[in-house]
């Protein structure tokens, strides 16, 4: 799974607007609570616990690997989702990027592609122990 991953041009709907912004700056956005701290997937709307109000924060980029599965296009190619859960708690749905031999658990690091059309995105690549960062 090495080949560059090439489904679809991401055009942004405007409710995720700083998802985007963030992704063009590498970084991760995703949601919290601003009243009880608890943190939520990109597209969380409102606090299922405390009702609270969600705002925009950065999440660390790391996380874990749950499920995946490969995407055709009628082109031929192929890409890898997944869903992966965040080092901070919530699940996401993302692409995987160079990862020879997914298996549950496999941690994961954020990274973000920069296309010449369309808006950035982050991919999960495998993340090595040890070894820096
Ligand atoms: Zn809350």
């Amino acid at each position: 799974m090495t080949a560059r991953q090439t489904i679809g041009t991401i055009r942004r709907d405007g409710r995720g607007d700083p998802f985007f912004d963030g992704a063009a700056e590498d970084r991760l956005m995703t949601r919290r609570c601003e009243a009880c701290g608890r943190w939520y997937a990109p597209d969380a709307t409102d606090c299922p616990e405390c009702a609270g109000e969600l705002a925009w924060a950065e999440a660390s980029g790391e996380a874990a690997l749950v499920s995946w599965a490969v995407a055709h296009s009628r082109t031929g190619e192929t890409a890898p989702l997944a869903l992966v859960e965040l080092a901070e708690g919530p699940w996401m749905y993302g692409r995987l990027d160079a990862v020879a031999a997914p298996r549950e658990g496999l941690p994961l690091r954020a990274s973000f592609v920069h296309p010449d059309e369309g808006e950035s995105y982050p991919v999960f690549k495998e993340r090595r122990e040890n070894r820096g960062l």
